[in-house]
């Protein structure tokens, strides 16, 4: 894709309603008649793998699907026999937690920290409930502040793995108060029960990642709309009870469009909460506390020294609850979100390192691919630098790497199966930027050709040599 069209597909794209990353006209999947919105092929593969994925897992014999109606898979196992804790499992220490994030998440040291001594902390605390004790330690729910794309949601996914325990996520913005249309706050459990694979004992130690949290933040003379409450404190109490530990019930089938079904019952009080958002504004909330010298922030040491504010740019991490009640939230919500670690954008450096680095990086993934090919991948240090620069122009952190390195590839991918004598594949700058092919190198040696004169000599074309 020319740097024009990369120009114009920018302007006419769409958002994948999963990852929010914008799309070309035509390269989103709707269902038949809807106009807009719509799954982009990224998510529809990464859903599929993880299907695949949980199909392969062994479920007990109870949760069978099929083997009996969803609402008899699930009741009996909460109303008749309460499962028996499963045998603890070893306690993972922050720094075993830190280093499984950072096989995965770069950059972002100090969030990675924060979450790895709040988790630590959080399963002390359940351990040492069933055992001691008098003092009664508060749960160390997590507010992630941070830009798009910076890795909020992988890092509370990576958690969830690391420490093998079911993980959910939602929107905040698809919640309503109960009895408003929408998405009710209720579901976000059914989720997780549905990833503890009906497990409740399983769920109840879950994580749940809400997302978009700063989007129902109390807004001053914000326009209500009359069905849906997405911006007010009515979502905020909802959130908040889940959150704060209660016994909830779920309607097995969602929602509450069937009234007689029986209910699934979850305590959430050893539920970890993550919530994340971008929380723009609240920059200039801090930044004019910090110039009238008030209330010192969660991490107030990052904030001052010598007791004169930091000459510094101001981070998330100085935030103060305060800050949190002026950008809109309840005193109870923010009360019930102790734990506070801010994600740095990612800069040109580091989003070559994503393309590169992780366990699981995207350039990792196509080499891969095209090793099942039998054919050498490989990118110029300028191709990556490319990918990150163009990524840096669509301001959504990392989250466009892939569709940029597909985008880079979707043709070669194309066309390689077909081509049999090709045994390297080269990316570099021109093909990122889209002004050329990547370059094909036969097997049998030679200079490379394009992937235009691959296919003509293919199929016995005459064609001109190749530059
Ligand atoms: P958000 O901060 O908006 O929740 P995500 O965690 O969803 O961002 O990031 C979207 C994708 O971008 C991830 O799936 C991952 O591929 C990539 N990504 C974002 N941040 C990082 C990071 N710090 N390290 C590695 N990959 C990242």
């Amino acid at each position: 894709m020319s740097s024009t069209n990369s120009r114009s597909s920018n302007r006419n794209s769409q958002r994948c309603a999963f990852c929010g990353t914008p799309h070309p006209q035509g390269r989103l999947m709707r269902p038949p008649g809807q106009p807009r919105g719509g799954i982009c092929f990224d998510c529809i593969r990464e859903l599929a793998a993880h299907v695949a994925d949980r199909a392969s897992r062994k479920r007990p014999a109870s949760a069978e699907p099929g083997s009996r109606s969803r609402e008899d898979r699930v009741v009996p196992a909460v109303a008749d026999a309460p499962q028996p804790p499963s045998p603890p499992q070893p306690i993972h220490v922050p720094r075993e937690i830190y280093s499984n994030l950072d096989a995965y998440v770069i950059g972002q040291e100090r969030a990675k920290k924060t979450l790895s001594v709040a988790v630590y902390n959080h399963f002390k605390r359940i351990r040492s409930e069933a055992t001691t004790s008098g003092i009664e330690v508060q749960k160390s729910n997590i507010l992630l502040i941070g830009p798009t794309g910076s890795g909020k949601t992988l890092l509370a996914e990576t958690l969830a793995r690391t420490l093998d325990v079911p993980f959910a996520i939602c929107d905040a913005t698809s919640l309503t108060e109960s009895g408003y249309v929408g998405e009710d706050v209720e579901n976000i459990l059914l989720r997780l029960i549905q990833a503890a694979d009906w497990s409740i004992p399983r769920a109840e130690q879950g994580i749940i990642y809400i997302d978009e949290l700063d989007k129902i933040a109390r807004k001053e003379g914000m326009n209500r709309s009359i069905t849906r409450d997405v911006a007010g404190e009515g979502v905020q109490q909802e959130l908040l009870k889940i959150i704060e530990g209660c016994i909830a019930n779920v309607p097995p089938q969602g929602g509450r469009k069937h009234p007689h079904q029986e209910m699934l019952q979850i305590n959430t009080r050893n539920i970890l909460f993550i919530c994340g958002g971008a929380f723009e504004g609240l920059q200039e909330i801090t930044n004019r506390r910090l110039s009238t010298g008030s209330a010192m922030g969660f991490l107030a040491h990052n904030t001052e020294r010598n007791g004169k504010p930091d000459a510094a740019p101001i981070t998330s991490e100085q935030v103060t609850p305060e800050d949190l009640l002026e950008f809109g939230f309840i005193p109870e919500l923010v009360g019930r979100l102790p734990v506070v670690a801010s994600l740095q954008p990612l800069d040109r450096e580091a989003l070559v390192r994503v393309l590169i680095e992780p366990k699981n990086a995207i350039v990792k993934q196509y080499q891969q691919l095209f090793h099942l090919d039998n054919v050498r991948l490989d990118f110029s240090d300028d191709a990556l630098i490319a990918a990150a620069e163009r990524a840096l122009t669509y301001q959504t952190g990392a989250r466009v790497l892939r569709h940029i390195v597909e985008d880079a590839l979707l043709d070669v991918m194309y066309e390689l199966p077909s081509l049999s004598d090709i045994g390297r594949c080269l990316v570099n700058r021109d093909a990122i930027n889209g002004d050329a092919s990547p370059r094909l190198y036969r097997r049998s040696g030679g200079r490379y050709v394009t992937l235009k004169t691959a296919l003509a000599q293919a199929e016995g074309r005459p064609q001109k040599r190749s530059a």
